[in-house]
């Protein structure tokens, strides 16, 4: 017997129904175009929170406008610090004092790898993978050829991710650190830290981990996973918003000694002192330079408020459950027309987002965009389907998968 598309239409929606966090949808603003039928790109950029809507406005007129100056003092100059705290605890298994909100991600790489080369002076290699996104590749290169490093380069399965064994083939007593992604940004594979960091250590070397892919999605035990350093933005799972700020995370074993190499005066000891020459401050502000995007850090605190309410285990049951239902219908639908699948079938090595790969997608995806179901494209032929834990509904998945079968039909 073969699953007809009403199946599968009742099949979504009874899965809406039964779903636990079937409240959460409707607690982010959508938009009044009726034309938005199916959002599936939450990875690149989340939905904004109801709850952000408000608190943006009351910021704006209560915080900004009614506490002006006073409002550094009273909480600003320690909100990178406070929200990484709670960051810390909500989604990323870090203990208090480890974590700090501020820059791109693109900018705290460069000061966390910096920082962490210079803790393993003499070694001279750098190990990532061609796969891993292209800022992170880039600013490594950058960094390498400004210091004479070698990169050692890992060609992982492009539809599969970075495995123990392929780090274990080009770690050696040079490796001075390794730099991954969590999730792949492509594939969304998901990487085994574990297992990796143990043998970076065992190597002597050090692991900073992106987890642009995975927070908000996956479960992270940073402390318990013995990670050395890690960074990751807040404007695709956690709904930051266009450009919000990223965060960083430095081990408490290495905080005395980390020294980040952008020296501004918010990351200095005592910074209203004003006085000559640069000490780092203590701890974790250390990692901080100018000053902080605070505007940029209230959204996040909406998506921190639905975190806490059903907790990681729930949402990650919920991030499964999408790629699981976007797999089956990929595979009744789409895989008897060509297409091909680059994610992980393994439910434990997928992160929250599912890649399927086709000649035509990338004319496809922009007539995709025109009937209102938004994924995104990623070359050389993939439609990457961003499943958002707490804004996607089964409905959606339901659709888009739907529309793309009808394009490949010529429907
Ligand atoms: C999205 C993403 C980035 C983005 O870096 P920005 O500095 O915020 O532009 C970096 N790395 C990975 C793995 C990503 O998925």
């Amino acid at each position: 017997m073969t699953t007809t598309p009403l199946d599968f239409a009742v099949r979504a929606d009874e899965l809406d129904t039964a779903d636990v966090l079937r409240e959460y949808p409707a607690r982010f603003l959508r938009s009044e175009d009726p034309s938005i039928v199916a959002y599936l790109d939450g990875n690149s950029l989340g939905r904004p929170t109801r709850a952000t809507a408000d608190r943006l406005a009351a910021f704006v007129s209560d915080a900004w406008a009614g506490r002006l100056i006073r409002g550094w003092d009273e909480q600003w100059f320690d909100l990178p610090l406070t929200l990484g705290d709670r960051l810390g605890e909500s989604v990323l298994g870090a203990g208090p004092g480890q974590c700090t909100i501020g820059d791109s991600t693109t900018v705290l790489l460069y000061k966390l790898a910096t920082g962490a080369l210079a803790l393993r002076p003499g070694r001279t290699e750098i190990v990532l993978d061609r796969d891993n996104f292209p800022t992170d590749r880039y600013l490594l290169e950058s960094i390498a050829a400004d210091r004479g490093l070698t990169l050692r380069w890992i060609d992982a399965d492009f539809r599969g991710g970075v495995t123990a064994e392929d780090v274990s083939a080009v770690l050696s007593e040079q490796t001075a650190l390794v730099v991954l992604s969590h999730v792949a940004y492509r594939s969304g594979y998901l990487l085994d830290i574990p297992e990796l960091t143990e043998i970076t250590h065992d190597a002597g070397a050090l692991l900073l981990l992106d987890l642009c892919h995975s927070v908000g999605s996956v479960e992270i035990e940073l402390d318990r996973w013995d990670v050395d350093f890690a960074v990751g933005c807040t404007y695709k799972y956690l709904n930051g918003g266009p450009g919000s700020p990223a965060f960083a995370y430095v081990a408490a074993t290495h905080l005395d000694d980390f020294v980040q190499p952008i020296w501004g005066w918010m990351g200095r000891d005592a910074p209203f002192e004003m006085a000559q020459g640069y000490v780092p401050a203590p701890g974790i502000r250390r990692v901080l330079s100018g000053t902080p995007a605070i505007i940029g850090m209230i959204p996040i605190q909406d998506t921190l408020d639905l975190i806490d309410e059903v907790g990681m285990a729930a949402l990650r049951t919920k991030s499964l459950a999408l790629t699981e239902f976007t797999l089956e219908l990929v595979q009744a639908w789409l895989v008897p027309l060509g297409v091909e699948i680059s994610s992980p079938l393994d439910a434990r090595r997928r992160g929250g987002h599912v890649t399927i790969d086709h000649p035509q997608f990338r004319e496809i995806t922009a007539r995709l965009w025109d009937r209102g179901i938004i994924p995104d494209f990623r070359r050389p032929d993939g439609i990457r389907l961003g499943l958002s834990p707490l804004s996607t509904t089964f409905r959606e998945v339901y659709a888009g998968v739907s529309a793309i079968r009808a394009e490949l039909l010529g429907d």
